[in-house]
């Protein structure tokens, strides 16, 4: 009964995008390996990473993928958009402009992406409360207006990480199925 054994009933791509530093990185290494290092950058050029999951007695396996830094060039190609069904668009929500260019960000997915993804924003490093630049009513606001889920997190005290996660794949899990 190895893990090698498990039949995978579905593989869902979800892509994360977002200004460089937002915490992508971190996000991912949370949800796939409950880890967390506060200078990332080991692990860029890393493609994506695999967590499999339990949703509705239907074994899925997510892949995650993150930009590995291309997004510092505004380099992310389509061949990063291909296939996939979810997208995180995340921002530091102690960085404004991180937020402003959720919408350029949000553009430039539905530009490349199915019509039928599944999308939500994150507003990440919420343990540092005290240096909130983006209100969450703003983000509640421009998350109605976009038709997108809606989570602040944090990669480093794990909050909301998992709920985020399972929530947009729970999502595509329901249109998909
Ligand atoms: P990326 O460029 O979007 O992939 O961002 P990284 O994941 O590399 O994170 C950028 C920096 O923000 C790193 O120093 C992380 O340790 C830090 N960081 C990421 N997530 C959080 C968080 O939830 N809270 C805090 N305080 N720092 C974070």
């Amino acid at each position: 009964y190895g893990d090698y054994n498990q039949k995978i009933d579905y593989v869902f791509k979800v892509v994360l995008i977002g200004d460089s530093a937002v915490g992508k990185t971190q996000l991912l290494a949370r949800f796939t390996r409950n880890e967390f290092s506060i200078d990332s950058k080991a692990t860029i050029g890393v493609e994506f990473q695999t967590k499999t999951l339990v949703i509705d007695h239907k074994t899925v396996k997510a892949q995650i993928w993150d930009t590995a830094g291309q997004e510092r060039y505004r380099a992310v190609t389509s061949a990063y958009y291909r296939g996939a069904v979810g997208a995180m668009l995340v921002y530091d929500m102690t960085k404004r402009q991180s937020f402003d260019h959720m919408a350029r960000w949000l553009e430039e997915l539905r530009g490349h992406a199915d019509k039928n993804i599944v999308i939500m924003l994150i507003g990440n490093k919420c343990d540092l409360g005290s240096l909130r630049a983006v209100p969450t009513e703003d983000a509640q606001e421009f998350a109605q207006r976009e038709n997108l889920f809606f989570m602040e997190t944090s990669a480093l005290e794990s909050t909301n990480v998992e709920t985020a996660f399972f929530t947009i794949l729970t999502e595509i899990y329901r249109i998909i199925s």
